[in-house]
């Protein structure tokens, strides 16, 4: 009796793990779908009248559907804008990326332009919230089978757990293996989308100047990705490998007038 106990005990454990497991991998998406909208609330709580999604007509829709055709994906990118002094963008789950007027206004060329947007949807296409998401998931399930056994209902820490996570995703940003991984990304899907790559470094160059003369707080983005330099660096190798040229890199000359305001 005592070994048919533990057999049955054993084979419960495995069946119960299993279909935790099953469970986490088919609500993933709708997940990420949450997060994206705790995500974007709270920017629409923030800025209120001042964030949109631009329509169809829109420049830097026309930007999105130009680099969205070079790619095969399931993910439907949408873009808001936050009219706000704010240098920043962000891409915050679910094809929806978030762009603001204090980062726009820097940049001069459609190439630029362009690199922003490509960067925001490599953390999508390659999943960079899918991955944190699981692990957040993997500490739901630690804290639901505890609430199983104190038998409290776990709505509310799932919630809370993922409110933390939308929060934490705006504030601390991607880490930094992820905005390496889209930014050579970006350098790939610029060049197959007929815009050139060197865009991206470019934008990495005025981030630069920009953290030497602007208003630190109003860089959220410098706060939250690897530093410009470095970006240069590996983005410059990543664009001769694609490429087989040297980017077109914006003069000193240039950076001087473009910032004598
Ligand atoms: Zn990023």
């Amino acid at each position: 009796m005592k070994i048919s106990f533990k057999r049955y005990f054993w084979f419960l454990s495995i069946f119960i793990v299993l279909l935790l497991l099953s469970s986490v991998t088919f609500a993933v998406s709708d997940y990420e779908e949450y997060v994206a909208k705790l995500n974007l609330d709270d920017l629409y709580d923030e800025y209120g009248d001042n964030i949109y999604k631009l329509d169809g007509n829109d420049y830097f829709v026309k930007i999105l559907d130009n680099l969205t055709n070079r790619l095969d994906t399931k993910l439907h990118f949408e873009i808001h804008y936050v009219d706000s002094d704010v240098v920043n963008a962000y891409y915050i789950g679910d094809g929806k990326v978030v762009l603001f007027r204090g980062l726009l206004d820097r940049l001069a060329n459609s190439d630029q332009r362009a690199a922003v947007i490509a960067h925001e949807m490599g953390h999508g296409v390659n999943d960079h919230i899918d991955g944190q998401l699981k692990s957040v998931i993997g500490l739901g399930i630690g804290s639901w089978l505890l609430d199983q056994i104190v038998g409290k209902d776990s709505s509310d820490n799932t919630y809370n757990l993922l409110k933390k996570f939308g929060l934490t995703l705006i504030n601390k940003g991607y880490s930094r293996e992820n905005e390496e991984e889209a930014d050579l990304f970006s350098v790939k899907l610029l060049d197959k989308s007929g815009y050139n790559p060197s865009g991206a470094v470019q934008v990495m160059q005025i981030l630069d100047r920009l953290n030497g003369s602007y208003n630190s707080e109003l860089l959220e983005l410098l706060q939250t990705h690897p530093n410009p330099q470095t970006r240069i660096e590996y983005m410059t190798k990543e664009i001769k490998k694609t490429t087989g040229k040297k980017p077109e890199y914006l003069s000193g000359e240039y950076l001087d007038l473009y910032f004598n305001d």
